[in-house]
């Protein structure tokens, strides 16, 4: 039996990987693709001729109308609010990678998701997984931590839900932070914003590159630094195939793929 899969954002760049990355899954099935401003066209314009004939739907109604079980949202913020409030009463689970969500959407979104569950990930490529474990791993034997994200220009968030998760791991592993010794700043922003205490994070929006982080560690006379790129979409499929394929095991709200993958 095939999972019946539904993508929110089928259009858009990540949303159009996900629809070549399901329909090439023997265990997955495409039955309906959703994204408003493309509407009505051919799914194959967008994604490519491997997707099918699937039509490009407007309203959420045609995952429940496709029988999806699984829906993938890869949209922006305020889509995707909207989006999983109508997955949870809908009882359809969903698969998110959308960024930049706060504590008050996860709160919501865990006491929504109660006939369906919910895996949230900001990133779902294995490396970006492992720098964040490998960053908390190492975080008590340093005194001072820097994250800086590096992604495309046409990003509309920052920081990016990477960075946030990273920092928020490495502030969980050490409270044993340095003091940051700056007292003038010369141009805002120039130290970054102070993601969890001791934790800073930088953004950088540069137009050639995807998706890249590094996480830098230092105490005296050393420094860590631990760097994730991700050089193309495709990156992050495995990671999105594999949630599709286990959420229906993972009640509730799941957030990162540390789990799925016995990390
Ligand atoms: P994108 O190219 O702008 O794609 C988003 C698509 O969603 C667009 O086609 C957009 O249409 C469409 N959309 C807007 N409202 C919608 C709705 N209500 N229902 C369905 N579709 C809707 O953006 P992207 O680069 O693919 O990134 C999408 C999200 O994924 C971002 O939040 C990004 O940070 C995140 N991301 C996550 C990961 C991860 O591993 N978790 C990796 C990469 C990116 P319009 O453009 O016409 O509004």
């Amino acid at each position: 039996m095939t999972i019946r899969v539904g993508v929110f954002g089928a259009g858009g760049r990540m949303g159009s990987t996900v629809c070549r990355a399901v329909v090439a899954d023997a265990d997955l099935e495409l039955v309906a693709a959703v994204d408003p401003h493309h509407a009505g066209l051919d799914l194959s314009s967008l994604a490519g001729p491997e997707v099918g004939d699937l039509q490009v739907a407007h309203d959420v109604d045609a995952l429940s109308d496709a029988g999806a079980e699984v829906a993938v949202d890869f949209t922006h913020l305020e889509a995707a609010r909207v989006n999983l409030a109508w997955l949870a009463d809908a009882g359809i689970h969903a698969v998110v990678g959308t960024t930049g969500f706060d504590d008050d959407d996860l709160a919501r979104f865990r006491a929504g998701f109660r006939r369906s569950n919910c895996v949230i990930a900001p990133n779902f490529a294995i490396g970006a997984i492992l720098m964040m474990r490998l960053a908390a791993d190492a975080a008590p034997y340093f005194e001072t931590a820097e994250v800086i994200e590096y992604h495309h220009d046409n990003k509309v968030d920052a920081p990016s839900g990477t960075a946030m998760l990273t920092a928020e791991r490495i502030a969980g592993a050490s409270s044993d932070w340095a003091d940051d010794p700056t007292r003038t700043t010369v141009v805002d922003g120039a130290r970054g914003g102070q993601a969890y205490p001791g934790v800073r994070v930088h953004s950088v929006r540069m137009r050639g590159m995807v998706a890249h982080q590094e996480v830098l560690l230092g105490t005296t006379g050393q420094t860590l630094t631990i760097r994730h790129d991700s050089y193309d979409r495709t990156s992050f499929m495995p990671g999105v195939v594999l949630a599709a394929k286990a959420i229906s095991g993972r009640p509730g709200v799941t957030v990162g793929l540390d789990g799925l993958l016995d990390l």
